[in-house]
């Protein structure tokens, strides 16, 4: 029989994971999240030199506000847009550091395998009764096991980034090369400046991750003499990219749009559009060749000093073998929010709420929500990892009524451009 006392287990200490835990104590559930990292929140940390484009009205967890409220912590002024780093140190810290969650938060705890206590993958006879069980490498030493009632994974993807080989394949000759590759989002004009200045240097890409870098690159070409800018993306489309412009409900995210056409038109940016990435060599001097396909044909770009590679990022399974998970097969989402999100149906970030039903796997209380719930697909905002957040610890709370209320208000994106797939379920997004 289940251990009543056991507790809910959050894996992932990003905005997601966080408020998942701040729900749990709202309902007086009891929890225990592990973090990977030595700081809360460390994957905004990687880019915290990165002005967000929602502001802080949208960046805040409702149960979070509560219990910062609650201790007198004010909050930040809600129109502001925050940098990445400050989502950490004036929001996630803060609330880790009160006394209803620190004691239950577990940093440089690296969740290494999640089971079920005494059940292998196929044994069903009694299990959803069995206790989780987790694995957990602490301090990169010693291995603890935990016991858990339900497991919450908020582990996001941006630790997996995709390699730059179009077709999604980590080679040995891109990894022969990784010297000269960023994966991320690095900061051109402080902390790498001095690896980025007077270099020639491709960006791989057409996310947001990928304009925050480019515009960061032409402030650094503004200072000195030698700088190039290299744009490769596979997008044929280069307008496609501006998004919603002016439209967009989020009016930074729109003029991240705006900025990069305008960079674009002033031929500070040499772009390449519909570039297949097949290839990275090494050259004499130090310089790398990429080799990819345009319009059928063969394209070589030379004396490229460094690479940033903004190609998205992709969800780990590898500690979820021993559970009964599903995952889109094309999105490696959750499944029933793969018609939601899939950028080849529909290309805004307008995303239908949704929470613990569309959520579910086949293992009973184990759940993948925030970033990592959208798999490879790119249009992931915090306002819906708080509202799948609410709705799941809801659910495992016994608050089935309060799991199947939507309690969100998307700001749009202002563009979609819908192709509908014929077998999709009616899709509800900016369009309709
Ligand atoms: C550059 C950039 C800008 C963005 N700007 C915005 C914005 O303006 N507005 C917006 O709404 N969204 C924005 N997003 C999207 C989204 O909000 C973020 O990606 C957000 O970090 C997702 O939160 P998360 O909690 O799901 O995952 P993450 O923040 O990625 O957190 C996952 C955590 O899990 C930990 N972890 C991973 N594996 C393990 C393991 N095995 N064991 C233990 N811990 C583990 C990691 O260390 C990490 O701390 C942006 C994303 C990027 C990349």
């Amino acid at each position: 029989m289940m251990n009543k006392i056991l507790p809910v287990a959050i894996i992932g200490g990003g905005p997601v994971g966080i408020a998942a835990a701040a729900h749990l104590v709202k309902r007086n559930e009891a929890f225990i999240l592990f973090e990977s990292g030595k700081e809360i929140g460390t994957n905004f940390l990687d880019y915290g030199h990165v002005r967000l484009f929602s502001p802080w009205e949208y960046n805040i967890d409702e149960a979070a506000k509560e219990l910062l409220l609650k201790h007198h912590i004010s909050l930040p002024p809600k129109d502001e847009l925050p940098l990445g780093e400050e989502i950490v140190f004036k929001y996630l810290k803060p609330l880790s550091q009160l006394p209803e969650m620190k004691p239950y938060i577990h940093m440089n705890s690296r969740v290494l395998h999640v089971g079920k206590k005494g059940f292998d993958k196929v044994k069903t006879k009694g299990r959803d009764q069995a206790p989780f069980i987790l694995r957990v490498k602490v301090d990169n030493k010693e291995e603890k096991i935990y016991e858990a009632k339900a497991v919450i994974d908020a582990t996001g993807t941006w630790q997996n980034p995709n390699p730059l080989n179009a077709e999604g394949l980590i080679t040995d000759n891109e990894k022969r090369v990784s010297d000269q590759i960023y994966y991320g989002i690095p900061d051109v004009l402080n902390r790498d400046k001095d690896r980025y200045k007077n270099k020639t240097v491709a960006v791989v890409g057409s996310g947001h991750s990928a304009i925050n870098t480019m515009l960061d690159l032409t402030q650094l070409k503004e200072q000195t003499e030698n700088t190039e800018i290299i744009w490769i993306l596979r997008k044929q489309d280069i307008t496609e990219v501006f998004r919603g412009e002016g439209n967009d409900q989020l009016p930074a995210r729109g003029q991240l749009g705006t900025r990069l056409r305008n960079v674009l038109n002033n031929g500070e940016i040499k772009a390449y559009p519909s570039m297949f990435i097949e290839s990275i060599s090494l050259a004499s001097g130090g310089k790398l060749n990429i080799l990819g396909h345009r319009q059928q044909e063969q394209k070589m770009i030379n004396n490229i000093d460094e690479i940033i590679a903004n190609t998205g990022a992709r969800p780990d399974f590898q500690f979820l073998k021993e559970i009964r998970h599903t995952f889109d097969s094309a999105l490696e989402c959750v499944p029933d929010l793969a018609d939601l999100i899939d950028p080849n149906i529909h290309s805004c970030g307008t995303v239908r709420p949704h929470g613990e039903k569309e959520l579910r796997q086949p293992e009973k209380n184990f759940y993948i929500i925030g970033s990592k719930s959208y798999g490879r697909a790119p249009t992931f905002l915090l306002a819906t990892g708080y509202e799948q957040a609410r709705s799941v610890v809801a659910y495992i709370t016994g608050d089935k009524e309060s799991a199947e209320r939507v309690e969100l208000k998307l700001p749009e994106t202002g563009v979609c451009k819908l192709t509908p797939k014929p077998s999709a379920a009616k899709t509800s997004c900016c369009c309709d």
